[in-house]
């Protein structure tokens, strides 16, 4: 990979700031000054340093985002603010895209990766990944509901959903539940809900598969992964 390009993928400024580090005699390769912008390295074979300090390369980037309500789950979009504009530019560099979409007002747990591989894995249907949200509901949640859900209930496009696990933590005029589904179809807890005669009015996702929601990260924070988490994931 040519140097320049390295740098500027990890973050360390535009291509042209790149080259005025190089001018500033701030890289070195293997120990040796290196002013070339085209030169050719291996950076997980080399010791690429800026400043002294060696370059870790990595291909991959994996965040775990708390979502806040009002963004897009896109990576651009002509009105509104995107889960991409809350990164910080450096990570912004590596191109990472959300793994699946919340919607604008639904908050919780959203992967970030451009690892593509692993996005198609979380969201292949074949593979049955379970997603937890967390929801407040106008009405009052039944059992009966959690059977229906259970059995598969038909959405509004007349969509027979796959059975869905319902846990009532509190059944009243606003019930508070948790449900845990397999599958992504558009708006679908909210239209579960619908096709029971009832309203979503917050959802929050807690988990995806074996990744959960850092309850440390506020609202639009973000972190990477841990290696156990990723790990778990693969
Ligand atoms: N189901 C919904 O209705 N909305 C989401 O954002 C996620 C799942």
């Amino acid at each position: 990979m040519r140097l320049d390009k390295l740098l500027a993928n990890m973050g360390y400024g535009s291509r042209k700031e790149v080259k005025q580090l190089l001018k500033q005699k701030a890289v070195s390769v293997d120990g040796t000054y290196v002013k070339d912008a085209a030169m050719h390295v291996d950076p997980e074979k080399q010791d690429v340093s800026v400043f002294g300090e060696r370059v870790l390369y990595t291909e991959f980037v994996y965040y775990m985002m708390n979502k806040p309500p009002g963004v897009i789950s896109a990576t651009e979009d002509l009105r509104d603010e995107t889960v991409i504009d809350l990164l910080e530019p450096l990570h912004q560099h590596f191109q990472p895209f959300p793994v699946g979409r919340l919607d604008k007002d639904t908050e919780g747990l959203l992967l970030l990766t451009n690892d593509g591989v692993l996005a198609h894995n979380l969201l292949s249907p074949k593979k049955h990944v379970p997603k937890v949200y967390y929801a407040l509901i106008e009405g009052i949640v039944t059992e009966s509901d959690g059977e229906a859900f259970a059995r598969g209930v038909e959405l509004d496009d007349g969509y027979i959903t796959k059975p869905g696990e319902l846990v009532i933590l509190k059944s009243a005029q606003q019930s508070e539940i948790e449900l845990t589904i397999q599958e992504g179809k558009f708006h679908q807890v909210k239209r579960m809900f619908e096709a029971v005669g009832k309203r979503v009015t917050y959802l929050k996702r807690l988990s995806m598969g074996s990744l959960k929601l850092d309850d440390s990260l506020e609202l639009g924070a973000y972190r990477e992964l841990t290696i156990e988490e990723l790990a778990s994931l693969q």
